[in-house]
C-alpha cells in the first residue's frame, strides 16, 4: 500500500491517480480481475508498426481493448508502461523440459523462470520424459507451477514397421499429445507417420538427419515444420555430399565438422526449387540458428557473460566436451571448422531470406540445455540471429510471436495482441525494435549520455492473465544455482 503523504503536491497526485483509475501494483503469480498497462508502447506482433503510448486493458484471461482506458473502466491493478514496449508473450518453437543433465538433477523451476524471465509464454516441447510433460503441462496451465504453456510434440524416431509407427502415434493421441516430433526416418516409416498424425489432426515437424529422405519429402507428405536445417541442403546436393572415406556418422566430432560442410555443396538452382515446393506445401521453417553458433565461434558460446550466476551445474557439466553428451563436440575444434561454419552460416542464413521472400513461414525455436545454450536466453540470441539472416527487429518479433502460434494451430487465439486474444504479453524495459539486447532477462548496457547504463530486460510477463516480475524470476533462479552450487562444494569429490 502506498502511504498517503500530507503534502498538498503529493496529495494531488494521488487524488488525480484514483480519479484516473489507478490500481495496486500487480502481484506476482496472482492473475487480477483487470489489469491496466497505462502509456505504454504497443507491438502487435503481426507485423504493424509499433503504436503508442496507449494503455492495454486486461480482464481475465483475455485481452480487452488497446486505447486509452477512461476511469470508469477503473482497473484494480495497474503497470506503468511508460517508457515500455508491450509484445505479444513470445512463442519458443523448440523446447525440452529437462530435470537432469550430465547425471545431476535440475529442478523443473529452474528452465521454467528463465523462459517466463525472458518473456516467453509458450513453449513447444519437441522430445522429453512423455508422461512427467504431461504433468508439467498441466501444472503450468493451472497456475500450479510458473511457466509458460507447454505444447507436447512427443519424439518419435524410427521403429521396426510402418505399423509400430501407427501405433505409437496411435497411443500418445490418446494421451492428449499436441503434435509429433519426427526423428529420422527411413521414407515408408515417415509416410506411415505424417498420414497417421493427420489422421488424429496433430500437427508434425521434423529434425531429419543425413539419409534417405530430404526436404523433398517433407514437401511432398505436407509436414507442418521442419526444424533445424538438415534435409535443405541435403535435397539441393548433386548425388551426397562428399565425406572423407574415414568417416563416421556416430562420432559427433566428425558428424559436426562436416555438417559444417554442407550447405556449400548445395547446387543454387535445386536450392532454390526446393524452397518453393516447401512453400507450396505450407512447410514451415523453425532454423534453431542460435543452437550450432558454438560451431561458428567456440570462445563466444563458452563465455557467455549471465552464466557466472545463472549456469547452473548440471548444465555446466554437460556443456563440457565429451562425446557422452549430445552436441558436446568440441574436442580438438579448430579455426578452420569455424571458417566453415561461419560459411555454412552465409549460406543457410540467405536461403532462410529467400525462403520468407517465396512466402514461407519463419518461427523462432531455441533447442536449449545443449551445446552452451541456456533457456530463454538462447531465444532472444535466435532473434538477433534471425535479424542477422536479413530480417528487419519487427519481421523477426512477428517470427516470435504470429507465425509461432500459427504453427502451433493457435494464430486466432495467442501471438498478438488484439482484443480478445488470449492475455500472454511481455512488458519491456526499453525498445526491441531498436535493440533486440533489451529483452535479454539479464538486460544490456545502453549509452547514457556517453556512460555504460544497465538497462532492459522484460519487467513483467504476463502468462493467459497471470502477470510474473521478470526480475523476482531471475533471484528465484539465482539462488537454485546458488544452492546447486554450494551443494557441490560440500559433496565429497569422488575418485
Ligand atoms: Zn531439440
Amino acid at each position: 500500500m502506498r502511504t498517503l503523504l500530507t503534502c498538498w503536491v503529493w496529495g494531488s497526485l494521488v487524488a488525480a491517480a484514483v480519479a484516473q483509475g489507478s490500481g495496486h501494483s500487480p502481484q506476482h503469480g496472482i492473475r487480477p480481475e483487470r489489469l491496466l498497462i497505462r502509456n505504454t508502447m504497443v507491438i502487435r506482433g503481426n507485423g504493424n508498426p509499433a503504436t503508442g503510448p496507449t494503455d492495454v486493458l486486461v480482464t481475465g484471461r483475455t485481452i480487452d481493448k488497446i486505447g486509452k482506458v477512461s476511469a470508469d473502466e477503473s482497473p484494480d491493478v495497474v503497470i506503468d508502461g511508460t517508457g515500455k514496449y508491450v509484445i505479444p508473450g513470445l512463442i519458443n518453437m523448440h523446447g525440452h523440459l529437462q530435470e537432469s543433465r550430465a547425471g545431476r538433477a535440475m529442478p523443473v523451476e529452474y528452465q521454467l523462470s528463465l523462459w517466463l524471465a525472458s518473456g516467453i509464454t509458450t513453449v513447444r516441447d519437441l522430445g522429453s520424459d512423455f508422461r512427467r510433460a504431461l504433468r508439467i503441462r498441466e501444472q503450468t496451465a493451472s497456475g500450479e507451477l510458473e511457466g509458460p504453456q507447454i505444447f507436447l510434440y512427443p519424439f518419435l524416431s524410427s521403429r521396426r514397421t510402418p505399423e509400430a509407427m501407427r501405433e505409437q502415434i496411435q497411443e500418445w493421441a490418446k494421451l492428449g499429445c499436441d503434435g509429433v516430433k519426427l526423428y529420422s526416418l527411413d521414407r515408408d516409416l515417415l509416410e506411415a507417420a505424417v498420414q497417421e498424425a493427420k489422421k488424429w489432426k496433430l500437427p508434425t515437424t521434423i529434425h531429419m538427419g543425413v539419409e534417405e529422405t530430404t526436404a523433398w519429402d517433407v514437401a511432398r507428405l505436407g509436414l507442418t515444420s521442419l526444424e533445424h536445417w538438415y534435409g535443405v541442403p541435403d535435397a539441393a546436393l548433386d548425388g551426397l555430399q562428399k565425406f572423407p572415406s574415414d568417416f563416421s556418422y556416430s562420432n559427433e566430432i566428425h558428424r559436426f565438422r562436416w555438417a559444417g560442410r554442407l550447405w556449400r555443396e548445395a547446387n543454387p538452382e535445386k536450392l532454390d526449387a526446393v524452397l518453393d515446393a516447401m512453400v507450396a506445401a505450407g512447410v514451415c521453417w523453425d532454423p534453431t540458428l542460435a543452437i550450432y553458433e558454438a560451431s561458428r565461434d567456440l570462445v563466444r558460446a563458452q563465455h557467455k557473460p549471465w552464466f557466472r550466476e545463472h549456469l547452473h551445474p548440471a548444465l555446466e557439466r554437460f556443456f563440457e566436451p565429451n562425446l557422452n553428451s549430445h552436441g558436446s563436440y568440441f574436442i580438438g575444434w579448430t579455426n578452420t571448422d569455424e571458417v566453415y561454419w561461419k560459411e555454412n552460416y552465409r549460406i543457410w542464413m540467405k536461403a532462410l531470406r529467400a525462403f520468407a521472400d517465396k512466402g514461407g513461414v519463419v518461427c523462432t525455436g531455441e533447442d536449449a540445455g545443449f551445446i552452451y545454450v541456456m533457456y530463454g536466453f538462447g531465444l532472444i540470441r535466435e532473434m538477433e540471429l534471425h535479424e542477422e539472416s536479413g530480417f528487419s527487429t519487427l519481421e523477426v518479433l512477428s517470427h516470435a510471436t504470429r507465425n509461432g502460434a500459427q504453427v502451433l494451430g493457435v494464430g486466432a487465439e495467442r501471438g498478438q495482441i488484439r482484443p480478445g486474444y488470449r492475455a500472454d504479453l511481455a512488458v519491456v524495459n526499453g525498445n526491441p525494435l531498436e535493440n533486440l539486447r533489451v529483452l535479454y532477462p539479464t538486460g544490456t548496457d545502453v549509452n547514457v549520455e556517453g556512460r555504460p547504463v544497465r538497462s532492459g530486460g522484460v519487467e513483467w510477463t504476463i502468462k493467459d492473465g497471470i502477470p510474473y516480475h521478470g526480475p523476482t524470476l531471475m533471484s528465484t533462479v539465482r539462488e537454485i544455482v546458488r544452492d546447486a552450487r554450494a551443494q557441490d562444494e560440500e559433496a565429497p569429490t569422488g575418485g
